[in-house]
C-alpha cells in the first residue's frame, strides 16, 4: 500500500552539497515510488561534537517520497546508498559523507531490534523538524499525536540551525543518469 514517508539526510565531509544530491537523485530512481518533495537544505551545528566552522558542520534536508516499498526494504536501500556513496561502516559515528533516516513511515509505528520508526530523536531535533515542517507542518507524529510544526516550536533554539545560503543552482533529483565522456 502507498504510504507518505519522509527520510531525514545530512552530509558533514567533503562536497556536502553533492553527496545530497547524489543521495536524493538515488532516491527518485526508486521503484514503486516517487518523491513527491524535497527541502531547503540547512546548516547545522553538530549534536555531539563540539561546534566547529566550517566542514564540521552538517547539511540537513528531509525528502517526501510516496512509496510501496516496505520500511525493511527502504531500510536496506538506504543503506545501499550510504555505502555506495563511501560512508565508512567501521566508524558510523564519525564524519559522514551521507546519512539517511526513516524519520516517519506513514502513521506506522514499528519498535524492531534494526528499525524503530518514527525516529526516536527526530522530535528533539530541528535540523530535522524545520525541513520537515516545510514540506508538511501538519503532519501527525503518530506516537506523540502532535504536529509537525508544534513539535518544532516546542524545541531550543541550540544547536543552532540556519537555512544554507545561497541555496545551491542544481536542482535536486536533476543530475543525469551518466556523467559525460572525460575532456567534455
Ligand atoms: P546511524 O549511524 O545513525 O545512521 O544509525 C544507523 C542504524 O540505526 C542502522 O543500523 C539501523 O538499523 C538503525 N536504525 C534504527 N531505526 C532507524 C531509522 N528509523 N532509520 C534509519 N536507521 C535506523
Amino acid at each position: 500500500m502507498r504510504e507518505t514517508v519522509f527520510i531525514g539526510f545530512g552530509s558533514n565531509v567533503g562536497d556536502r552539497v553533492d553527496f545530497c544530491d547524489r543521495a536524493v537523485t538515488l532516491l527518485s530512481l526508486l521503484p514503486h515510488s516517487h518523491v513527491a518533495g524535497i527541502s531547503l537544505l540547512y546548516e547545522t551545528e553538530p549534536v555531539l561534537d563540539h561546534a566547529q566552522p566550517g566542514d564540521g558542520w552538517f547539511l540537513n534536508g528531509v525528502v517526501q517520497l510516496e512509496t510501496d516499498v516496505t520500511p525493511k526494504s527502504l531500510l536496506d536501500i538506504l543503506r545501499e546508498i550510504e555505502r555506495a556513496l563511501g560512508r565508512e561502516e567501521e566508524n558510523r559515528s564519525g564524519p559522514r559523507t551521507i546519512d539517511l533516516d526513516i524519520l516517519l513511515y506513514g502513521q506506522h509505528i514499528i519498535n524492531e531490534p534494526d528499525l524503530v520508526v518514527p525516529h526516536p530523536r527526530m522530535h528533539q531535533r530541528r535540523f530535522v523538524l524545520m525541513p520537515l515542517s516545510e514540506l508538511d507542518p501538519l503532519f501527525v507524529h503518530p506516537l506523540l499525536q502532535r504536529t509537525i510544526g508544534q513539535l518544532l516550536a516546542e524545541t531550543g533554539k541550540q544547536p543552532e540551525v540556519r537555512l544554507l545560503f545561497p541555496q545551491p543552482s542544481t536542482r535536486y533529483g536533476s543530475r543525469p543518469s551518466c556523467s559525460p565522456p572525460p575532456g567534455l
